[in-house]
C-alpha cells in the first residue's frame, strides 16, 4: 500500500488533532495519516505536571510565538504567546485545569445560527470525553479517555484563598463543571496518577499500533494541494526535504488557533488584499481567515507574602524543593505530581449577570511573564490571576511572508473595547477584595501589582497594562457561521471548498468563558461523527 496515499489527512497532532485520529482510524479499512510540525512527546518532563515552566523557556516544544508589541501594555514589550509543539499540542505543555465553560456559551453559539452546536448537543460529548475520577453521572463521564482527577497535593495557601473568597461573600464550590460554575473553589485536573494526561495520552497512545494510523513527527505542513477547488493533500517538509501526501476523502487542518489560518493563507485562502501584502497569490477569497481572534486577556494582583510556603525561584525556595524530584520519581508524590495553579473562582463582576465574567487563577507565587519574571518569583509572595471571560476586543493573525517558517503577525488588540477593561478593572477590586480578607491577614505584606498608589479605574487599568498577559486560549480566527466574515459552516467545512475542514480552536465564533483544552476535544469529538457520517 501507497504511503503517501490515505483516506484522511490531519494536520496537528494537538488536543483536536488525537482526538480526530483516533476516532477515525477506528475503522481498519480507513488509512489516516496525522502529520505533526514537532517532536514525538518522549521527554519524562511532558508527564510530569509541576513541570510546567520548563515549556516556558524551550522552543522545541513550544512555538514561543510574540505578540506585536503595544506602546502602553507591558512597556512595549511584546505579549509571551505559547503553543505547544509536540504531540499532544497545547494538552501536553498546559496546566491541565478541566474546564467546560458555560452551557450560555455554547447556547450562543447556536443561536448565531450554527446547528447542533449548543450545551444540550454538546453534553453528551463532553461525557463522552472525560473520565471523572469521582465517577459519571448525568452531567459527567465516567469512562471517557481523558482522565480527570482532584489536586492532589497542593499549597497550604490555597485554603486561605478559599476561606478568603467566603469571606468576601462568594460561593465556595467543589465542581466548577456542575450544574452552577460560578464559585470559588479547587480545580480538577487532567492528571491521572501524578502524570499529565495529554490529549496524545488518552486519544493516540492507546491507538498507535492501529496498521491503519500513521504518524509522521517533524512533519510541517506548508501548502495544502487542490485539484479546482476540492483539496487533495498536504505538501510538508521534513528532515529539510519536501514532501506530499494525498487524502482521497478529506483534509483536516487541527494546527491550533495561529497555525490553521496560517497554513489557509500560505495556500492562498484569505482576504486577497492581505495575502498581497505578503506575497501570496490568491487561490480562494475568504476575508474572515485569521480574523476574530480572542483571547484571555489576563492581569494580576502580586502580593508579597509574610510567609515563605509558597514556592519561590530564589536559592532558599529551590533549596526546599530540593526532595521533590526524588518524591515525584519514588512513588509520583510531593509537589510535582500537581499543577502549580491549584484553585481559582469564577465570578461576575455585577450581580445581573447571567453568567461569570472573570476567571480567577490563584497562585502560591508570584507569577508575571508566564512564569519569565524569575526575579519576582524570588520573592515570597503569592499571585491572584484575573481574566476577562468573554472579550468584546478581537485581534487578528496575519502572514509576514510567503515563507512558512515566518511565524504569524500576531495583533492582540486586547483592551480595545471598554467594556474588557471595565471587566478586567472591576475583577482586579474582586480580586483585591479577597485578598484583602482576614484569612490572608498573617500573610498580606506589601500589594506589588496594581500597587495601593492605584485605586482610581485608570490608575488600575494602567498597572493592569503593565502586567498584562494570557491564559494562552487563542481561538475564533477560522470562525463556524454563515455571516461573509465565516471561515467554516457549522460542519467545519471551508466555506467555498470541497474536502476540507478546520478542526481545532480556531473555530469557536465567540471564546467559551473558560480554559480551552477540555473544549476543543469536543469539538474534534463531534467533528469526528459528522466526517464519518459524511
Ligand atoms: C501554556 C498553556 C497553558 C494552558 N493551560 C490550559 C489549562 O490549564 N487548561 C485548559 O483547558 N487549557 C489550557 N490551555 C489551552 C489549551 O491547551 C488549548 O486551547 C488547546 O490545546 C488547543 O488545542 P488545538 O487542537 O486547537 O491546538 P493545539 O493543541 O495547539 O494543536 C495544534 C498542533 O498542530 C501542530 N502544528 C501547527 N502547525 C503545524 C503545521 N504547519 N504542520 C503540522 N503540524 C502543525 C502543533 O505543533 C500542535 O501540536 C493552555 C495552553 C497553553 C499553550
Amino acid at each position: 500500500m501507497s504511503d503517501s496515499e490515505f483516506d484522511y489527512i490531519i494536520v496537528g497532532g494537538g488536543s483536536a488533532g488525537c482526538v480526530l485520529a483516533n476516532r477515525l482510524s477506528k475503522d481498519s479499512d480507513t488509512r489516516v495519516c496525522l502529520l505533526e510540525a514537532g517532536p514525538e512527546d518522549r521527554t519524562p518532563l511532558i508527564g510530569i505536571p509541576g513541570a510546567f515552566a520548563y515549556f516556558m523557556f524551550t522552543r522545541k516544544y513550544n512555538w514561543s510565538f510574540d505578540a506585536e508589541p503595544v506602546a502602553d501594555i507591558r512597556d512595549g514589550m511584546p505579549v509571551f504567546c505559547p503553543q505547544g509543539k509536540t504531540l499532544g499540542g497545547g494538552s501536553a505543555i498546559n496546566a491541565m485545569i478541566y474546564i467546560r465553560g458555560h452551557r450560555v456559551d455554547y447556547d450562543h453559539w447556536e443561536s448565531l445560527g450554527n446547528r447542533g452546536w449548543g450545551w444540550t448537543s454538546l453534553l453528551p460529548y463532553f461525557r463522552k470525553n472525560e473520565c471523572n475520577e469521582r465517577g459519571g453521572d448525568e452531567l459527567h463521564g465516567g469512562s471517557g479517555p481523558l482522565y480527570v482527577s482532584d489536586c492532589r497535593n497542593y499549597y497550604a495557601i490555597n485554603d486561605r484563598f478559599l476561606q478568603a473568597a467566603v469571606e468576601a461573600g462568594h460561593r465556595a464550590t467543589d465542581d466548577f463543571n456542575g450544574a452552577e460554575q460560578e464559585g470559588a473553589g479547587f480545580y480538577q485536573f487532567t492528571i491521572r496518577d501524578g502524570r499529565r494526561c495529554s490529549a496524545s495520552h488518552a486519544y493516540l497512545k492507546p491507538v498507535r499500533g492501529r496498521q491503519n494510523l500513521t504518524v509522521r513527527c517533524n512533519a510541517e505542513a506548508t501548502r495544502i494541494l487542490f485539484e479546482g477547488k476540492k483539496a487533495v493533500g498536504i505538501e510538508y517538509r521534513r528532515k529539510g526535504s519536501s514532501e506530499r501526501v494525498f487524502a482521497r476523502r478529506e483534509v483536516l487542518l487541527s494546527a491550533g488557533a495561529y497555525n490553521s489560518p496560517k497554513l489557509l493563507m500560505l495556500s492562498g485562502i484569505g482576504d486577497p488584499a492581505s495575502l498581497a501584502e505578503a506575497g501570496v497569490e490568491s487561490f480562494h477569497e475568504l476575508p474572515g481567515v485569521g480574523l476574530n481572534l480572542q483571547e484571555h486577556v489576563d492581569s494580576c494582583v502580586l502580593q508579597e507574602s509574610l510567609k515563605g510556603d509558597g514556592f519561590r525561584s530564589s536559592p532558599a525556595g529551590l533549596l526546599r524543593m530540593a526532595l521533590e524530584p526524588f518524591r515525584y520519581l519514588f512513588g509520583r508524590k510531593g509537589k510535582l505530581e500537581s499543577s502549580v495553579t491549584q484553585a481559582g473562582a469564577f465570578l461576575k463582576t455585577s450581580s445581573d449577570l447571567e453568567a461569570p465574567d472573570v476567571q480567577l487563577h490563584f497562585l502560591p507565587l508570584l507569577y508575571d511573564d508566564s512564569g519569565r519574571d524569575l526575579k519576582l518569583m524570588g520573592r515570597k509572595g503569592y499571585s491572584c490571576h484575573v481574566c476577562v471571560l468573554r472579550p468584546r476586543s478581537t485581534g487578528r493573525m496575519t502572514l509576514r511572508s510567503p515563507d512558512p517558517g515566518d511565524p504569524p503577525r500576531i495583533e492582540l488588540n486586547f483592551l480595545e473595547h471598554p467594556d474588557d477593561c471595565k471587566t478586567l478593572v472591576d475583577g482586579i477590586r474582586v480580586a483585591r477584595k479577597i485578598l484583602a480578607s482576614p484569612s490572608f491577614d498573617d500573610y498580606r505584606g506589601e500589594e506589588l501589582n496594581p500597587g495601593a498608589d492605584a485605586q482610581s479605574d485608570e490608575q488600575i487599568l494602567a498597572r493592569c497594562k503593565q502586567k498584562l498577559g494570557l491564559v494562552y486560549h487563542p481561538a475564533g480566527t477560522c470562525k463556524m457561521g454563515s455571516d461573509e466574515m465565516a471561515v467554516v459552516d457549522d460542519s467545519l467545512r471551508v466555506h467555498g471548498l470541497e474536502s476540507i475542514r478546520v478542526v481545532d480552536a480556531s473555530i469557536m465564533p465567540t471564546l467559551i468563558g473558560g480554559n480551552t483544552n477540555a473544549p476543543v476535544m469536543v469539538i474534534a469529538e463531534k467533528a469526528a461523527d459528522l466526517i464519518l457520517a459524511t
